[in-house]
């Protein structure tokens, strides 16, 4: 059952209470580079993102973030390390959220600067605590960055928003590792009334950190833990996004652009499946709407897993047959099957 935080907006945009968990990645151009950034947020909104954080390094990365504003879709982020004066630069700009690290911030007066100006501009802040960057104060008390030091730096962090009254408060905690991760973020849903960020921090090349992210963001969301997932990929950030609905469509979360299954092929299979697959896949990116289409390799279980599908085809051999909504439609021959398959998908929905 899902954990009810405290409802958080970002824009137009609601974390916690009742609300689904909301998809959300970063752009990986430089900020300051507008066209970029823009097109990349663009490209992100038509994937189905819905919070964009983007770097702001420097001052000439805060000037343009109300350019950026007010010419994409979502709300906008600005992620901010080490100097305290861009967050306010950031909150000038009419940015939807910021996101600070206040281990590296400094002095706890910049921090309620910070807050002070959010305060005033209803402007939420993410605390977002990395077990590469704890304080050294917590370093000392606990030698490494275990999920109680993670825990105790997000406690000292939250001290100060507690003290200036502030609530609009998300939280991110993340370790090193998956299973660290997992253990702060069990803590962290007990402890506090929140929403909490999910990501697992420098997941890698996406078939690696595709599987991390899964494994680690599927645990806890299959908990009920999680207002908002990031799946941090090194990749095009396009694709967080598809992974990001994938593990929560795997998970009945959250249903978004068509789902393709496959089956893996045995020695049954007298198809080129995969590249069958592929081309399906390649030709749904057109469809905006949830829908599960199967793609099979025999007769076996082919027309049973495709009459389960929304529309399915089930091979044979230089033939197969196509299902719509769990009935068989037609045979046709191999070489056909997936014109006639998207034919048969564009009689059945509205794909405005
Ligand atoms: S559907 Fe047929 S070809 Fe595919 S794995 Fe199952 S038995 Fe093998």
């Amino acid at each position: 059952m899902k954990s009810v935080k405290r409802v958080v907006k970002i824009g137009v945009v609601e974390l916690g209470g009742n609300n689904p968990v909301v998809v959300q990645s970063m752009t990986k151009t430089k900020t300051r580079d507008v066209k970029a950034t823009v097109n990349q947020i663009k490209r992100l909104e038509r994937a189905g993102c819905e919070l964009v954080r983007l770097a702001v390094v420097d001052r000439k990365d805060g000037a343009v973030l109300n350019r950026i504003k007010k010419s994409v879709g979502i709300p906008i982020i600005a992620d901010i390390h080490f100097d305290y004066r861009l967050a306010m630069q950031a909150i000038d700009a009419g940015v939807d959220k910021i996101r600070i690290n206040p281990g590296n911030i400094g002095e706890s007066w910049k921090v309620t600067e910070v807050i002070k100006k959010a305060k005033d501009t209803n402007t939420p802040i993410r605390v977002g605590v990395n077990s590469g960057s704890l304080p050294r104060k917590i370093l000392r008390k606990h030698k490494h960055p275990t999920p109680a030091a993670i825990l105790d730096t997000v406690d000292d962090a939250l001290a100060i928003f507690r003290k200036n009254h502030f609530r609009d408060i998300v939280i991110s905690a993340k370790g090193a590792d998956v299973k660290t991760t997992i253990t702060v973020y069990e803590k962290l849903n007990k402890r506090f009334v929140y929403p909490l960020h999910l990501g697992i921090t420098e997941a890698g090349l996406p078939f690696r950190g595709g599987i991390r992210s899964a494994v680690g963001l599927g645990i806890l969301l299959d908990q009920g833990i999680g207002d908002t997932i990031r799946v941090s990929l090194s990749a095009d950030p396009v694709m967080e996004i598809v992974a990001a609905y994938e593990i929560l469509d795997s998970l009945g979360l959250r249903r978004h652009n068509p789902v393709l299954i496959s089956c893996p092929t045995c020695g049954r299979c007298d198809v080129k499946l995969a590249s069958i697959a592929r081309a399906v896949e390649q030709r749904l990116k057109r469809y905006k709407k949830f829908m599960k289409i199967a793609v099979m390799g025999c007769v076996v279980n082919g027309p049973g897993e495709a009459r389960e599908a929304d529309f399915g085809i089930a091979c044979g051999k230089r033939t197969g047959l196509i299902f719509a909504k769990g009935k068989e439609i037609k045979r046709v021959k191999e070489e056909r099957l997936i014109d006639e398959l998207f034919e048969v998908i564009d009689e059945n929905i509205d794909n405005r």
